[in-house]
């Protein structure tokens, strides 16, 4: 036992340093990005301009592997806390608003108040966001929306996210959150395997069900926390420390 749990701090130090080593790289990934697209406005040759377009599909290959993975993951100790889930997916609907707008997809979000679960603020927002961004890819055909339901239901907080987008394959169902399983030809496949995981440690399950051709739902449940009773324990520790 004391085995398992060196081996699970080493692993904490590890996801905590490529967590840093991320957020380090993204930055000249974007000034590479950046220079290069100014050359290819130039008048380069049609040989060149072709070069170019490949590095900025590669640099952009490099950036999704480190979105999927690690977009909110912060280089600091796991901080599992009382989460107000209302208010964490109205964060989300925030930040991929903006992105659905651009590709003419709607987001609705329809959710309880005071829902609450044990979790990593930044982690669970990386495990929706992949989930949302999957259902924005597949609804790009415009007219696409994407609806966030969440409430109470016997003691978990239930979260759906559907969409109206192409569907997945039966057996296509069974592989998701494979490594590396992606029907996409810029995809990365690590996406929905961070998030089963994320979701796998908030004690929680995550199911599709989904049809070819009408759209994807994907449902959370994670084991529900009061509010109250939540402080209590906390005041209870800080009064017997
Ligand atoms: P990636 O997005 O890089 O392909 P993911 O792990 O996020 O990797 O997803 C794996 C695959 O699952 C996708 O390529 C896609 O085929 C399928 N998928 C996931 N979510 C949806 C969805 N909402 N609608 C249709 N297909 C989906
Ligand atoms: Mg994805």
């Amino acid at each position: 036992f004391n085995h398992e749990l060196q081996r699970s701090e080493k692993m904490e130090i590890i996801s905590q340093l490529a967590a840093s080593v991320a957020h380090e790289v993204r930055n000249p990934l974007q000034v590479t990005r950046g220079f290069l697209q100014l050359m290819g406005d130039k008048s380069v040759q049609e040989k060149d301009k072709r070069f170019l377009h490949m590095a900025i599909q590669e640099l952009d290959r490099a950036s999704s592997i480190i979105t999927d993975f690690l977009t909110f993951a912060k280089p600091q100790l796991e901080d599992v806390t009382l989460l107000c889930i209302t208010e964490e997916l109205s964060q989300i609907e925030a930040m991929m608003s903006p992105l659905a707008t651009m590709q003419g997809a709607k987001i609705e979000l329809e959710v309880e108040p005071n829902l609450y679960a044990m979790g990593n603020t930044a982690k669970f927002k990386q495990a929706l966001i992949n989930m949302v961004k999957n259902s924005l890819e597949a609804t790009n055909r415009g007219n696409g929306w994407i609806q966030i339901i969440a409430r109470v239901e016997d003691n978990d907080v239930v979260v759906c996210i559907a969409d109206n987008g192409e569907g997945i394959e039966e057996e296509a169902l069974a592989k998701l959150g494979e490594p590396y399983f992606t029907n996409k030809s810029k995809g990365t496949g690590l996406g929905l395997m961070v998030t089963f995981r994320i979701i796998e440690v908030m004690q929680g399950t995550l199911r599709f069900r989904s049809q070819k051709g009408v759209g994807t739902e994907a449902i959370i449940r994670l084991p529900s926390a009061a509010a109250d009773s939540q402080v209590n324990e906390k005041q209870k520790r800080t009064a017997e420390a």
